[in-house]
């Protein structure tokens, strides 16, 4: 066989892969123009994405494994930590890493964390966090053998009180976190009162983390509300150890980009993984990966080179102003009420318990009813504490394609909540009433739904997805198990839920 005929048939295969893969893509939400609210962050500029396709063109085939063989990786990583380290106001004892987006930024800072304070696996070093911050720390606890110790939240405000999460730290914690902003909420944690009690009485080890990876590379733009100071919570605050910000997020930039910043040369490198152990070549990895893809990390910085200063501090602007019209328009919808949140792009509403009844507006019925009509927001199940329950909420994340969709959205809104105003709660799918049922008879433990084999999970889940022939039965129904199901039984049901999805 020929090479030359061998490439003719591969570029036929490839071109039939090609369109299939189109046909994939018009199955997905749009990812530009301003309908989906959670997961894609727009600029709005087209020209942006172009760049960034080419930066990641021009990237294509580099290992970014090795910036000593690939000077191209040590370049791109230089010029986007220098940036980001300026932007939060990190002076030169503040090193960077470049990672594969904010799960594993926060990842490497508890590593760090947990090695700088000496602790293995499994020996009782913890994490100590709101309830509210993102899930990647509980993640990190899973995976490094750490315990995850959460701290309560006002249920009214969604707030962490400093004192709490300062009461919760012992000799076991290796790390505090704070959310700037929270996801869920858009909430700013109390970053400074919680770095001058930790500076006043505790082992000046114990890391302090800032999670912004949301809110990293928007709030320092945030123009501040007239009378009113942001809350400071960047590196100006000596106390702080360490801060994750996602370029994918509102950098603009492909997913795949993220930043850990870390003080001191030793947590930076803490976090590493080294060895000349083995008969290969000497290992040095940084991030998780070991060969890993240079394309969203030159993506992200071609996407800031070409923004700077000036078209970053114009796109937030767009963002804020949309996000003020939106809080405007959805707090004057009856029935909806826009929850507390600090200045920022999150916005999410639940129901207003001051109207009857037959005038509330649930937010996840009112989610689905706006997908129907093709604005995506995000269902956020409510979340049971001690100190009373987090409503049920949904949540949307503007960015700075909004500005020219606000008027669309804010007439959906209208719709959605006109459709479902003074409806029931939404109840869980029907194939699951009997298991929700038993266990709230007794008749079921969790830990029999846990004792489970997965087969069996696998099948209830199956049983669910296809019994469900109500088209309008969306998420609500979905959310409203998990909000009834003990947590590790939700999980694992949503386990096994997305596999179900993905399954061959
Ligand atoms: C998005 C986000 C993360 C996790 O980031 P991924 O990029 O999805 O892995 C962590 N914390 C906050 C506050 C976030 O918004």
């Amino acid at each position: 066989m020929s090479s030359d005929s061998l490439t003719t048939r591969v570029i036929d295969r490839g071109e039939h892969a090609l369109a299939q893969l189109a046909a994939f893509r018009d199955e997905d939400p749009p990812t530009t123009g301003g309908r989906v609210l959670s997961y894609v962050y727009d600029s709005g500029l087209p020209e942006l994405d172009d760049l960034a396709i080419r930066a990641a063109r021009l990237a294509h085939g580099v290992n970014g494994l090795d910036p000593t063989v690939f000077a191209s990786v040590a370049h791109i990583h230089t010029g986007i930590v220098a940036r980001i380290r300026e932007l939060l106001n990190g002076d030169d004892g503040v090193f960077g890493t470049v990672t594969s987006g904010g799960t594993e930024s926060c990842l490497l800072a508890c590593l760090a964390a947990r090695e700088v304070m000496g602790r293995a696996p499994g020996d009782g070093g913890t994490i100590v966090a709101p309830v509210s911050v993102h899930a990647a720390f509980r993640k990190a606890a899973h995976l490094l053998g750490l315990r995850f110790k959460s701290v309560e939240v006002d249920p009214r405000s969604g707030r962490a009180a400093a004192a709490d999460l300062l009461a919760a730290v012992d000799e076991d914690t290796v790390l505090v976190v704070c959310s700037a902003p929270a996801y869920p909420s858009g909430v700013i944690d109390p970053v400074a009162e919680v770095a001058a009690g930790l500076e006043a009485a505790h082992d000046a080890r114990i890391g302090l983390h800032v999670d912004a990876c949301l809110g990293g590379l928007v709030l320092p733009h945030w123009p501040a509300p007239p009378g009113r100071t942001a809350p400071g919570w960047d590196l100006r605050l000596k106390r702080v150890t360490s801060i994750s910000a996602d370029l994918h997020k509102y950098g603009f930039a492909p997913k795949g980009s993220s930043v850990l910043l870390s003080r001191g040369r030793a947590r930076h490198r803490a976090s590493w993984f080294a060895t000349v152990d083995w008969p290969g070549y000497p290992v040095v990895n940084p991030t998780l990966a070991g060969s890993k893809p240079l394309e969203p990390a030159a993506a992200a910085w071609v996407v800031m080179e070409a923004l700077g200063e000036e078209g970053q501090s114009e796109l937030v602007a767009r963002t804020a102003r949309a996000t003020d019209e939106l809080l405007e328009g959805l707090g004057a919808i009856e029935g909806l009420a826009v929850l507390d949140r600090d200045p920022g792009p999150i916005i999410a509403v639940a129901i207003d318990e001051s109207v009857p009844d037959d005038r509330r507006v649930h937010p996840h019925l009112w989610a689905d009813a706006c997908g129907r009509l093709g604005i995506a927001v995000q269902a956020q199940p409510a979340f049971r504490q001690e100190r009373g329950t987090l409503p049920s909420s949904s949540h949307l994340t503007i960015t700075p394609v909004t500005h020219r969709m606000v008027e669309e959205i804010l007439r959906v809104a209208v719709a959605a909540a006109d459709d479902v105003r003074g409806l029931a709660a939404p109840a869980p799918p029907p194939g699951l009433a009997g298991v929700l049922d038993a266990l709230g008879s007794g008749d079921l433990s969790p830990a029999d739904v846990l004792a489970l084999p997965e087969d069996d999970v696998h099948a209830m889940v199956v049983d669910v997805l296809t019994g469900d022939d109500d088209d309008e039965a969306g998420m609500a129904t979905l959310i409203a198990a998990i909000e009834r199901l003990p947590d590790e039984v939700g999980s694992r049901l949503v386990r096994a839920y997305l596999a179900a999805v993905t399954e061959t």
